[in-house]
């Protein structure tokens, strides 16, 4: 084969590939077609691999091979653990693809066959600064959702002005950099301080906003990627770093929206803090509860129910005793639907991903703004280990730290029942007023054992 034929060859590939990670996020976007879109972005993937294995440049394998090796004995067990522990695995993803990327612009400064242009300096620091502080950022944030690291967010005074101050120096030092591609000193220096400051970015900000910040780091990593894909003029990595920046940004947008809460407040705002207020002063309030056969003869005398899943689901691994819950239910002629809230759980799309692994019907699964409305009508709404997506304090208590995010309106159907170990907070580490509301019944307990409880008191399962 000649050298142009083979050139070719890679540039289609590169092209299938690039088509195939924009085919990808088109098919991520509907749980219908998800599995699709994965397949399509792991075959877009293997093929950008494997056509950049051809290189004429690769004057031999064996180094490629050991990394792969390596790569691949650090990549699978991480595949292969629990749901609940995604948010921290896609974190520490992050770190090491925003690790690689600033280890190759580091490689490019010091072993670059030519020398550095002014240019290409500023493309290499830049990338290499965004690499950096995305790779100690993205650790922290795994640390704190591994609860390695404590979750509260950890603040001190003039602390934004020291964390920009330090961003600044790293800047100015690319800067410098860029005047003197020729002065070596600096370049570590600016390394060392893009590392500390991803640490500063990510300390101040509380466990309860890693998912939205892991998002963001993950468009880090992305811009990081294209910009290594200038320096090294490779077109694929440029528009997949292209495609991974504005995603992860995108998300991070729709997260943030969610909540009600801008990116400063995210960033800055320290969300998550003890609130004194908030801990002290709880009057005592009067909760009903209720056993398996009390809620099972209320479902069943029930034509519409609407169940709303939440992290407590996930934690209980309950999914499986739902989808038998589901199914005698609709055996019997009642209504069941799902309200799915956008930040239920501790990642976006969590509960879809759960409930499509019990097979329960795509339809079945209704988006917050649509069933809202519906909620007046229905007669039991069955909260499942969910519990700040539907804090009725989100609408009324403009002093709760919750105020103005959407919730799931669950207050206003005819009887709410409530399945949770106990009258513990949620993430938000609030109170929440539904508990104590007349038509509300607790059901406290594991959430696959409550569950499986009521599904034996309906005459169902296996
Ligand atoms: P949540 O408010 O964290 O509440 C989960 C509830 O599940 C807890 O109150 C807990 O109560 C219960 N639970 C835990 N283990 C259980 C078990 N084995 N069986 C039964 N219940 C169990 O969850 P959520 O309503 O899903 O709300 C998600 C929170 O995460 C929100 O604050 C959201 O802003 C935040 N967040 C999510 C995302 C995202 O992308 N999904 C992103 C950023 C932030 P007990 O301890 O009493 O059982």
């Amino acid at each position: 084969m000649t050298g142009f034929a083979l050139q070719q060859y890679l540039d289609f590939a590169y092209i299938a590939a690039v088509v195939l990670f924009i085919l990808s996020l088109k098919l991520l976007s509907s749980p219908a077609s998800a599995r699709w879109g994965v397949l399509a972005g792991e075959i877009g993937a293997a093929l950008a691999v494997v056509a950049t294995l051809f290189h004429p440049e690769i004057v031999q394998y064996r180094w490629i091979l050991i990394m792969l090796v390596i790569g691949a004995g650090v990549g699978i067990p991480l595949g292969l653990v629990h749901m609940t522990a995604v948010p921290q695995r896609t974190a520490l993803s992050h770190a090491f693809g925003a690790l690689s990327a600033a280890m190759i612009g580091v490689a490019e400064y010091y072993a670059g066959t030519a020398p550095v242009t002014r240019f290409a300096m500023g493309e290499i620091a830049l990338e290499v600064i965004i690499g950096s502080l995305t790779f100690t950022g993205s650790l922290i944030a795994a640390g704190k959702l591994q609860e390695l690291l404590p979750q509260r967010p950890i603040v001190y005074r003039g602390q934004n002005i020291v964390s920009l101050s330090v961003l600044g120096a790293a800047l100015a030092l690319a800067v410098a950099l860029v005047v003197n591609p020729a002065h070596a000193v600096l370049f570590p220096v600016m390394v060392i301080v893009a590392l500390i400051f991803g640490v500063l970015l990510v300390t101040p900000i509380g466990g309860a906003d890693m998912p939205t910040v892991i998002s963001l780091l993950n468009s880090y990593a992305g811009v990081s990627a294209a910009l290594l894909g200038f320096v090294l003029n490779s077109k694929v990595l440029v528009v997949a770093g292209a495609l991974d920046g504005s995603s992860g940004f995108v998300l991070s947008v729709i997260m943030c929206k969610a909540m009600n809460r801008s990116f400063t407040n995210v960033m800055f705002g320290a969300f998550g803090q003890v609130q004194a207020t908030a801990a002290a002063g709880k009057e005592e309030r009067v909760v009903r509860s209720a056993t398996p056969e009390e809620a099972a003869a209320i479902l069943s005398a029930a034509n519409k129910v609407v169940v709303v899943p939440g992290y407590g689901m996930a934690v209980a691994q309950a999914q499986h005793k739902v989808r038998e819950l589901y199914d005698v239910l609709t055996k019997k002629g009642v209504d069941v639907r799902f309200a799915i809230h956008p930040v239920a759980g501790r990642m976006p799309g969590h509960m879809n991903v759960l409930l499509a692994e019990a097979d329960i019907p795509y339809d079945r699964l209704i988006e917050m703004d649509e069933i809202n409305g519906d909620f007046p009508q229905t007669d039991v709404a069955l909260v499942i280990g969910a519990n700040d997506v539907t804090n009725p304090a989100a609408r009324t208590d403009h002093a709760s730290p919750i105020f103005g995010m959407p919730i799931l309106d669950v207050d206003k159907a005819h009887t709410v029942m409530v399945i949770k170990r106990s009258m513990n907070p949620g993430f938000a580490g609030i109170d929440n007023p539904l508990y104590y509301l007349p038509q509300t019944l607790m059901l406290f307990g594991d959430a696959k054992q409550f569950a499986g409880g009521i599904v034996r008191e309906l005459g169902g399962g296996h």
